[in-house]
């Protein structure tokens, strides 16, 4: 028997029409909302489909214009179910071919099903046509209206949430600066406090202090840079700058992290420009990338930097042998708080092998990219950390990025 789908958004009326036409031995699919329906119908291809008319996400005479259009259900016969007389020329403008009047005929409904299966097609007089093809465009339009208008008031709201995220974020972490200065200062008075000779374990304690004091500053530090930066203050200071100078500095910053680690960073190519730009931010872009590159590449792997010139812009390439990254995450991990992979299995250091972060390097890296009319994007086949795929980070960036419009 011919399968059929039926989308409606009361419960009780999904149950019944299911065991009625079950009973008379259709297969039945339900979907619970217009836009579920449409995505039932492509996967399921039912031979028909029924539809209540008054649904809360798209109405049913809607969900008929869009399935008329769909490829493959062009020609599967739309049935309305609808309680008002007046929905239903316009339904049979819509693109349904017939309807069947609320509250269903439950004697009756298997029959009357077994028609339309068989070819039944109500018509709209000639005459009255476009009158109801007008009323249909029109409240199409109508709704159009509301959406955009909610659409409108929910963005206003999104952007409302997050500046106020953004500004909570910003002041806390200046408030948390002034008791860490605090804290700072009083581990360099006890470490002078004491003999490391006579009070080796004191001495010991306040070196852990000391230490965990820095990775809260450096968590801190960032938080502020990537407010700084997202608050369009790069742009700002843009001063002739060798590439190849900063990118050496950004390196010296990870050589730590890196020989601790065997990763060797190679710097290739001689094609470095001089260019306009903020030192001190692209630094930071450049080093949080590459940071990145040796932490997550196991021990012993490589990080490469090179360049490619083109006319008015140069593109700098950072590619590591590491664990690489998910397709699906390759635009996600650009957003700030994301981190990929399981949080869970972080470690406590910054450096080590997939060490914890707070998932902001690649924020403050778009950040500033996008503050010189840049584009930063990476490559990468997939994450596998026993196969280790590694990853391509790519900055492209103007060489006078005044020159160039933000889009
Ligand atoms: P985090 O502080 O967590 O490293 P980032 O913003 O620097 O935050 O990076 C976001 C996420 O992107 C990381 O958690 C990591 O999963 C992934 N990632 C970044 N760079 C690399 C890379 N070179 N290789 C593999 N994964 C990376």
């Amino acid at each position: 028997m011919p399968k059929i789908l039926y989308i409606e958004d009361d419960a009780s009326s999904r149950r019944l029409v299911q065991k009625v036409l079950e009973e008379a031995g259709h297969e039945v699919v339900l979907a619970s909302s217009g836009l579920s329906g449409i995505e039932t119908a492509q996967r399921e291809r039912p031979a028909l489909i029924l539809m209540d008319i008054n649904m809360p996400d798209l109405s049913g005479d809607m969900v008929a214009t869009r399935l008329r259009t769909t490829p493959g259900l062009e020609k599967t016969p739309v049935v309305a179910l609808t309680a008002l007389s007046d929905f239903r020329e316009r339904a049979l403008v819509a693109g349904c071919v017939g309807y069947i009047s609320k509250p269903i005929d439950i004697d009756a409904l298997a029959a009357q099903v077994r028609e339309y299966l068989n070819g039944r097609r109500e018509a709209v007089d000639d005459e009255d046509i476009g009158q109801y093809a007008a009323e249909y465009t029109q409240s199409l339009v109508r709704r159009l209206e509301i959406k955009v208008r909610e659409l409108e008031e929910a963005n206003r709201e999104l952007r409302r949430m997050d500046k106020i995220k953004n500004d909570f974020i910003a002041l806390t972490s200046h408030e948390l600066r002034t008791p860490f200065t605090l804290v700072c200062g009083y581990v360099d008075l006890l470490q002078d406090a004491f003999d490391p000779v006579k009070d080796p374990e004191t001495i010991f304690m306040v070196e852990g202090l000391g230490s965990a004091a820095d990775r809260l500053g450096k968590v801190i530090d960032e938080i502020l840079d990537l407010a700084r930066v997202a608050s369009g203050q790069v742009a700002l200071s843009l001063e002739p700058v060798r590439l190849l100078g900063l990118i050496e500095e950004a390196a010296e910053n990870v050589r730590e992290a890196s020989q601790s680690r065997q990763v060797a960073i190679t710097v290739m190519g001689s094609d470095w420009p001089e260019m306009l730009a903020n030192p001190t931010d692209l630094k930071m872009a450049l080093g949080n990338v590459m940071g990145n590159a040796v932490k997550y590449t196991p021990d012993g792997g490589n990080v490469t930097v090179s360049s490619a010139r083109y006319d008015s812009f140069v593109e700098v390439i950072i590619t590591d042998t590491g664990i690489g990254i998910d397709p699906d995450e390759h635009g996600a991990i650009f957003e700030g708080f994301y981190t990929a992979g399981d949080t869970d299995l972080h470690t406590t250091s910054k450096t080590a092998f997939k060490g914890g972060g707070l998932g902001l390097g690649l924020a403050i890296a778009k950040s500033v990219v996008d503050a010189h009319n840049g584009r930063i994007w990476v490559e990468s086949p997939g994450r596998d950390e026993t196969t280790c795929p590694g990853s391509t980070f790519h900055m492209l960036l103007p060489i006078n990025p005044s020159a160039v419009g933000s889009d």
